[in-house]
C-alpha cells in the first residue's frame, strides 16, 4: 500500500531543470494538487502523521506549506497556524530569521497562536536544505510549545537537510512521504 501511494503522488510531480535558477530540480507539485485523488492521498497520508504524534496544531510553512496544512489540519481535527514571511502578519508577531545561500530570510507567527501546553505539528512541500523548518521549530519553541515533529511530501536528501534538523527535532519525528 506504502509504494502505490508513493508511486501515485510522485507519478504527480513535475521536476523542472534550472528553476528558479540554474543547478536547481524544482520539484513542481501543481499536477499534484490538481489531482483530487491524489491530493486527497496526500492529504489522508499527512493527517495520520498529525495523529501519530500527538499533535494539537498545523503549522504551514508559507507557501506551499498553506496548501498541503490547511487541509491536513482540518482533516486531522486540529487548528491551523500560518508561518509567514516577514512582514505579512498584522499582530503581534515572534519572527526568526535565518541564512540562505545568499543573504538572510525571516518568518514570523503571531504570537498569541502558539502558546505553553501545544504540540506542533509544521507541514511543507519539500524539505531542501532544512534551513526554513529549522527557523519554524526555533519558534514554535520560542512561543513556548512544544515540537511533535515535522511532515513533508518529499525530502531531497542529498541536501542533508535531516541531519541538520536532529538537533532543532529533539527526538521528535520527521516524516518524508
Ligand atoms: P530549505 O529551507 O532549503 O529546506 O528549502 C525549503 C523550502 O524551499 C520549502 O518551503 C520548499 O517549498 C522550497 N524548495 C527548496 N528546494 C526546492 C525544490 N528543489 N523544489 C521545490 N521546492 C523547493
Amino acid at each position: 500500500e506504502t509504494t502505490d501511494i508513493t508511486e501515485l503522488l510522485l507519478s504527480r510531480i513535475r521536476d523542472v531543470a534550472d528553476y528558479p535558477e540554474p543547478g536547481v530540480m524544482f520539484k513542481d507539485i501543481t499536477p499534484l494538487l490538481a489531482d483530487p485523488e491524489a491530493f486527497a492521498v496526500l492529504t489522508d497520508a499527512l493527517a495520520e502523521a498529525a495523529r501519530a504524534t500527538g499533535a494539537t496544531k498545523v503549522v504551514g510553512l508559507e507557501a506551499r506549506g498553506f496548501i498541503l496544512g490547511a487541509p491536513v489540519a482540518l482533516r486531522a481535527g486540529l487548528g491551523f497556524i500560518p508561518v509567514r514571511k516577514a512582514g505579512k502578519l498584522p499582530g503581534a508577531t515572534l519572527s526568526q530569521a535565518y541564512d540562505l545561500e545568499y543573504g538572510s530570510a525571516e518568518i514570523e507567527v503571531h504570537a498569541e497562536d502558539l502558546t505553553a501546553g501545544d504540540r506542533v505539528l509544521v507541514v511543507d512541500d519539500v524539505l531542501a536544505t532544512g534551513g526554513t523548518a529549522e527557523a519554524s521549530l526555533e519558534l514554535i519553541r520560542r512561543a513556548g510549545a512544544e515540537v511533535a515533529g515535522l511532515a513533508v511530501l518529499m525530502e531531497l536528501g542529498f541536501l542533508g537537510g535531516r541531519a541538520r534538523l536532529e538537533p532543532a527535532l529533539a527526538g521528535a519525528p520527521l516524516k518524508a512521504l
